[in-house]
């Protein structure tokens, strides 16, 4: 479904952005693009982008009824999205409940060890050099946020791990790590911007032992398990009821 929208502000690997008539709003189309890796693997998965949009939208209204402030505004058809403009602050925010993908590469942790407090990881948004993590006092001295800003953004990823890792429990599904992004309204406010989605976090299904088959998210189309369209909609077809 096409929507009334004005110009594309913005076209990334799984989104495009385009104006609205109101300076405060865009709308977001979710694309079938898959890429991992870097974008040096990519594919086009028909039906991932109504997927996504679902699903985030479905947690987007979920925060916000806790309480937490994000862009969300209102899912406008299956692959399309209102949401609030905002700046994105170029930073991805990682929180990690169990030990997976980077953090078993760069340290001895190994695969499926639950940590014993939630970990988050910053990296920095910058294709070029690869998205490093990157230390708070590199942020400040980069100019992406304060201090004080940095303490805020960690406090509402924290709170929104806690509040979606007992909302997949419902579901019978392990929120194992996310990504978010963040930005400031054209009022100065920080939001939680972006998506929520199978493709920026991991999910494995409790209701499975292997450690391949229970893998529900991206990681299915990085690893080459196939049936990633499936798993995504098994996703929404458990949540899409769960009043929270
Ligand atoms: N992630 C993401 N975009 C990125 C990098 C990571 O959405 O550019 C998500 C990823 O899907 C996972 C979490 O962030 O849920 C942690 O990813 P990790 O650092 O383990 O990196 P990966 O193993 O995916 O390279």
């Amino acid at each position: 479904m096409k929507l009334d929208h004005g110009l594309l502000l913005y076209e990334g690997k799984a989104k495009r952005v385009f104006s609205t008539n109101n300076t405060e709003e865009v709308l977001v189309e979710f694309k079938d693009d898959a890429t991992a890796f870097n974008a040096q693997k990519r594919a086009q998965i028909e039906g991932k982008g109504r997927l996504n949009c679902l699903i985030t939208g479905k947690i987007f209204k979920i925060l916000s009824k806790r309480g937490l402030p994000t862009h969300f505004l209102n899912t406008e058809s299956d692959t399309w999205m209102l949401v609030q403009k905002v700046n994105i602050i170029p930073l991805e925010i990682v929180v990690r409940n169990i030990a997976s993908g980077s953090l078993c590469r760069e340290t001895p942790l190994r695969p499926g060890k639950e940590l014993s407090a939630p970990l988050i990881d910053l990296y920095y948004k910058d294709d070029k050099l690869g998205d490093p993590l990157i230390t708070d006092q590199r942020i400040e001295i980069l100019g992406l946020a304060s201090s004080e800003i940095i303490y805020e953004i960690k406090e509402l990823a924290l709170k929104t791990n806690s509040i979606l890792r007992e909302f997949f429990l419902k579901a019978g599904i392990l929120l194992v790590d996310f990504k978010l992004e963040m930005g400031f309204n054209l009022k100065g406010k920080l939001l939680i911007a972006d998506e929520f989605s199978p493709d920026n976090c991991r999910l494995w299904d409790l209701n499975v032992d292997d450690s391949t088959q229970k893998i529900m998210d991206k990681d299915r189309f990085r690893l080459d398990l196939g049936g990633v369209l499936d798993s995504y909609e098994e996703i929404y077809r458990r949540i899409k009821d769960i009043a929270f």
